[in-house]
C-alpha cells in the first residue's frame, strides 16, 4: 500500500512543489514543478538516484576486461521465494557470489581475489516473476598476497557449466539450512514444505537439474561497463517509456519475447488494471532490502583500499579529488533550479513553495495563455 500511494502521488500536488521563473524579465519563462516520491520502486525517481550511483562507481573502474554474469533462481523455486523474499533473495545473492568468488580463488583458474558488483532483478519481462541476478565481474583480481594483479585468461567464466554446478550445490545447501533454522514459511499449496520430509523430497529433482548460468561476452571496455550497469541498477520491474495506454478497461505495454527472433520480440500486451498491479507489486522488495550489493574486494569493509591498491598495480593514477559535483543535490524547493531557463539559458529563480495537498497560488497571465 505504502508503495502503490507513493508511486500514485508522485509529481502531484500532493506532495507540494515550487514554482520558478527564469531571472531574465524579458523571457520570464515560469515552471511549476511538483515534489517526487523517492520510493525506490517509483519508475519517475529513479533517474536522479541513478545518475548519482554511476559517478561513485566511475571512480572505481579498472583498466581491465568485464564479464557480465547472470545467475537465474530455478522456477521451481520461485513460489518459495515470493513466500520468503527477504530470505531467499538473499541467499540468491549470497550462493551465486560465493561461486563466482570461489571459481575465482581456484589456482587452476585465476588464483586471486576479485571484485564483484551484484544487482537482483525480479521479473521477466512481461513483469512476472522471474529471480536473476546480474553480476559485473573484472578479468582479474589481487594475489592473495596483495602484491600482484592477477589478469584472467579471455575465456574466464565463460565455462557456465563449473558456475552452475557450484552455484546449484551452494544455493540448495543454503536453503536447506534455513529450512533447518526455521527461517522459511510456506503457505496456500505450499503449505506442506513446513515438514522437513516434504522439503527434502521437493528440492531433491532440484540437485540433477540443470541450473542456468549465463555469461555474456566481456564487455569492450569500462565506458560500456557503465552504460550497462545505468541501465541495469537502478531500474524497476517496468519502466514508463514501455506502458502504451491505460483505462479502466486494460493497462497495455510492451514486453521483449524471447522466444521470438529481431524486431518480432518486441510485442504488447494488455493486461486487466488488478492483474498488471499484481505483477507489478510481485517486485516491492522487503524493507531495507539491498538489490545493489559488492562482494571480494568491493566488499565495503576494504573498498577504498583494495581499489587503491588494484589501480596503484595497473599503473592508473587514482581519480581525480574534487569531481564536478552536480550543483545542489538535495533540492525539493531550491532558491535556484539546478537547470537553466529552457527558453533563455538564464538562472531559475524559485518563487514559490506550495505545501503538500496545496495548489500553488501562481497562475498563469492569461495574455500567455492566450495563442490567438
Ligand atoms: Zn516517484
Ligand atoms: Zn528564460
Amino acid at each position: 500500500m505504502k508503495v502503490m500511494r507513493a508511486i500514485e502521488r508522485c509529481r502531484t500536488a500532493a506532495l507540494g512543489g515550487h514554482v520558478a521563473r527564469c531571472e531574465n524579465a524579458a523571457c520570464g519563462h515560469t515552471l511549476i514543478s511538483y515534489n517526487s516520491c523517492r520510493n525506490r520502486h517509483c519508475p519517475k525517481c529513479q533517474a536522479a538516484a541513478s545518475r548519482r550511483w554511476l559517478a561513485d562507481r566511475e571512480a572505481e573502474l579498472l583498466p581491465a576486461p568485464y564479464f557480465h554474469v547472470v545467475y537465474t533462481l530455478p522456477s521451481k523455486l520461485r513460489d518459495i521465494a515470493c513466500q520468503n523474499k527477504r530470505v531467499v533473495y538473499d541467499l540468491l545473492m549470497k550462493a551465486a557470489a560465493e561461486t563466482t568468488l570461489a571459481i575465482a580463488a581456484d589456482p587452476k583458474r585465476l588464483g586471486a581475489r576479485i571484485g564483484i558488483t551484484a544487482v537482483l532483478h525480479t521479473w521477466g519481462s512481461a513483469l512476472t516473476h522471474h529471480p536473476h541476478v546480474h553480476m559485473i565481474v573484472p578479468g582479474g583480481g589481487l594475489s592473495f598476497d596483495g602484491t600482484r594483479w592477477v589478469s584472467s585468461r579471455s575465456d574466464f567464466l565463460v565455462h557456465v557449466k563449473v558456475l552452475a554446478r557450484l552455484f546449484r550445490g551452494k544455493m540448495l545447501a543454503m536453503l536447506t539450512q534455513a529450512h533447518g533454522a526455521g527461517l522459511l514459511t510456506f503457505f496456500n499449496t505450499h503449505a506442506g514444505l513446513a515438514d522437513k520430509r516434504t522439503f527434502k523430497r521437493f528440492i531433491a529433482p532440484l540437485r540433477h537439474s540443470k541450473w542456468v548460468v549465463y555469461c555474456k561476452a566481456p564487455f569492450a571496455g569500462p565506458q560500456q561497463v557503465l552504460r550497462y550497469l545505468s541501465r541495469y541498477t537502478h531500474r524497476v520491474a517496468i519502466s514508463n517509456r514501455r506502458l502504451v495506454a491505460a483505462d479502466d478497461a486494460g493497462v497495455a505495454f510492451r514486453w521483449k519475447d524471447y522466444r521470438a527472433d529481431g524486431a518480432a520480440r518486441w510485442k504488447t500486451m494488455r493486461l486487466h488494471p488488478h492483474e498488471f498491479i499484481r505483477r507489478f507489486l510481485l517486485h516491492v522488495l522487503p524493507k531495507g532490502f539491498h538489490r545493489i550489493r559488492h562482494y571480494g574486494l568491493l566488499a565495503s569493509a576494504n573498498r577504498a583500499e583494495s581499489i587503491a591498491t588494484a589501480r596503484a598495480l595497473l599503473g592508473v593514477a587514482p581519480p581525480a579529488a574534487g569531481q564536478q559535483e552536480p550543483p545542489d543535490s538535495t533540492p525539493e524547493t531550491p532558491r535556484v533550479l539546478p537547470c537553466p531557463c529552457l527558453r533563455c539559458g538564464a538562472r531559475m529563480i524559485v518563487i514559490e513553495v506550495f505545501a503538500r495537498g496545496c495548489e500553488p497560488r501562481w497562475r498563469p497571465e492569461p495574455s500567455r495563455m492566450d495563442t490567438s
